[in-house]
């Protein structure tokens, strides 16, 4: 059995505050209008392709946060 590393203790620099994590942890998509187009948009930075209804974009941001998997009787 191993417990690993004590770590040192010493006036050395302070590790940084844990703040929010930079990697998301899951895609929140949003739909977002251009003009007359509607696109998905998510926090991951993906962006769907401009449809013309917005319906549609709401299927994109689903597709993209959640993939159907492919064995599904198709
Ligand atoms: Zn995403």
């Amino acid at each position: 059995m191993s417990r690993g590393a004590l770590l040192p203790r010493y006036g050395g620099p302070v590790p940084p505050p844990e703040g929010p994590d930079p990697t998301p942890a899951a895609h929140t998509t949003t739909t977002v209008e251009r003009g007359a187009f509607a696109l998905a948009r998510c926090s991951c930075g993906w962006s769907g392709p401009a449809r013309r209804s917005r319906e549609r974009a709401r299927v994109d941001a689903r597709t993209h946060s959640a993939p159907e998997p492919l064995a599904s009787g198709v």
